[in-house]
Formats: structure tokens, sequence, C-alpha cells
């Protein structure tokens, strides 16, 4: 089995390093990933200037680019054959909710949903990376499950979400919905050393409405949340009331 294996937060991250150790207990593993941070820039790609990939070492290589750049540049010419899964991450911070709109790791699994390759996103809850690879054993035992070549439809990709904790303590996984976010206070306004205003987005209290069944939920009761996510995001449940508003040109 060839797994391919990028994120959003850089080759060297310590999430992905323990991603790609997982993969390797699995099959053979090639990593393309951004050569440097890439988180929140969502499902961008770059077709205004070239991209280069660079030899990181045996089985790595570091794209000048976005995730789904290197999903892109992987399948379609840096490997040697179709990889048969995609995993990414595991990204440093959570992707719940409105999240996996703005996510770089969600954004390079999607791409491969794209490709017709199955694909599996990873995000780590909590604020410190190096908590991250005490997940590997565990998530030695999980990823194998969740690689079901067939058993999921073309458009469809699995979200995990690990929890914050040992994962000693983690009281198994949860199949969830997407949560709802709220930010709040998460544009600074302030001014630079030379008096000019300037506006910074981030930060600021996070919370959320951890209704039943949701990614935020189980995480937060301490299980390993997984969400089937698709890319179709017309309303289906809309389309015949908005048909009644007979528009016309
Ligand atoms: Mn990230």
């Amino acid at each position: 089995m060839l797994i391919l294996c990028t994120n959003d937060d850089g080759y060297r991250a310590v999430g992905l390093r323990t991603l790609a150790e997982v993969a390797r207990q699995l099959g053979t593993v090639q990593v393309v990933a951004p050569d440097r941070e890439q988180s929140a820039t969502s499902h961008s790609l770059t077709m205004h200037h070239p991209l280069r990939a660079h030899p990181i070492e045996e089985c790595v290589q570091a794209i000048d680019g976005t995730p789904t750049d290197c999903v892109a540049l992987a399948v379609g010419e840096l490997l040697g054959s179709r990889p048969d899964v995609v995993l990414s991450g595991i990204n440093h911070g959570a992707n719940m909710g409105e999240d996996v709109l703005y996510s770089g790791t969600v954004a390079g699994a999607m791409e491969a949903t794209i490709l017709g390759i199955p694909a599996i996103a990873f995000s780590y809850v909590g604020r410190d990376p190096a908590a991250i690879s005490a997940y590997a054993p565990l998530l030695a035992r999980l990823v194998p499950q969740l690689i079901r070549p067939g058993a999921l439809p073309d458009d469809t990709l699995l979200n995990v979400n690990l929890p914050a904790i040992d994962p000693l303590e983690v009281r198994g996984v949860r199949v969830t919905r997407l949560g709802r976010r709220v930010y709040s206070d998460s544009i600074s306004r302030a001014r630079d050393p030379s008096g000019r205003e300037y506006f910074w987005i981030g930060g600021g209290a996070v919370s959320w409405t951890a209704d039943e069944g949701t990614d935020f939920q189980a995480v937060d009761e301490g299980y390993i949340s997984v969400t089937p996510l698709h890319l179709d995001l017309t309303n289906h449940k809309l389309l015949a009331q908005v048909e009644q508003w007979e528009l016309h040109a």
C-alpha cells in the first residue's frame, strides 16, 4: 500500500513526523508537504508562480506551496504511482466545526478526495505539539480501522480529532457531526512602532456549542472524534424551498 502524507504545518512538524511514523507500519510512505507554515490556507491552489519540490530526505519532499498544491503535485507528477490513501496531519490544533473550512490540513485530504483517493485528516486538539508523538501507538491501532477502500462514497473523507489528553486516558472513538465554533475578539487592532494602525486575525477567546453528537462534545469528553465529511456543499433540504421563490432572469 502506497500512503501519501501531507499537512499544513510544514514538513518539519512533529504531527506530520508522527503520522508518517504510524503510516510506515502500514505500507510504503511518501511525504510531500509544505516547506513552511500553511495553516488556514484552506483549499488554495498556487497558480501564479512556479512551484518547486525540494528533496529533504529519502521519501520526503517539501513544496513551496499549500497542502492542496502538495497533493496535486504528488499525485500528478512526483510519485511514481498513485497513492492508495492520503493521510493529512496530524495538525497542531483542532479542526472541528467551521474550522474545517479554513484548515489546510483538511483541504489536503479534500484534494485527495477530489482526485478520487481515499483520505483522512488528523488534528490534535491541544496546544502543545510535543504531546502529539505519544499518540503514535494508539494511531497504529486506529488508522488501519479507518482505511477501508470502497467503504465510503467517492466524495467523502474522514476528519479525525484527537483530544488533548494522555492517549492512555482516551475513552474511545465517537462518530460525530461538525459542531459550531464561536470566535470572540479574534481580530486585534493596534498600532505599529511608527504609529500606523494594523489588524491581526487570530487568537482571542474560543468557545463552541458542544451539542450532543458533535466533534466538540466528543473531544471534550475524552473521545477521539471521527466525522465523515463530504464535498457537496449543496443544502439539499432547501432546494424545494428556494425553487418556490420562482426566480426569473
Ligand atoms: Mn495547521
